[in-house]
């Protein structure tokens, strides 16, 4: 599957504490980002991850644009619900694009705990 994973500043700890606990089963899919996230998780763990623009600066949207062109397969967006961002429309833009195209998103750590559960439960079978 082709994940997308993209965390606010003050969840990215939490991101990358995530995709540790599961590196093994995330190393079998193909994982994009945008920028200083997927700069974090590089720093952390052995994941190849296509790293997209920083968020502020348009990766939200390059990750819309994979989402249309039916590119993404899933989204893990933790956001931070305490903090105004510049970049809240583009926020609001992914999150109705995965509505549009029904691509599963987690917005925070325990359901994306869940689907990357479910991605281990996959490889079993
Ligand atoms: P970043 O972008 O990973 O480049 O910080 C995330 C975001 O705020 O959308």
């Amino acid at each position: 599957m082709k994940i997308a994973l993209i965390a606010h500043d003050k969840k990215k700890k939490e991101m990358v504490e995530l995709t540790k606990k599961f590196e093994q089963v995330l190393s079998r899919h193909e994982l994009f980002a945008t920028g200083t996230t997927g700069l974090r998780i590089q720093e952390a763990t052995n994941l190849n991850i296509h790293r997209f623009k920083s968020g502020p600066l348009g990766g939200d949207q390059q990750i819309g644009a994979r989402v249309s062109e039916g590119e993404m397969d899933m989204i893990i967006f933790l956001r931070d619900p305490l903090t105004a961002q510049p970049h809240e429309p583009d926020v609001t833009a992914l999150i109705r694009l995965s509505d549009v195209y029904e691509i599963p998103l987690a917005t925070n750590k325990s359901t994306a705990m869940l689907l990357f559960k479910e991605l281990e439960n996959l490889a079993k079978i």
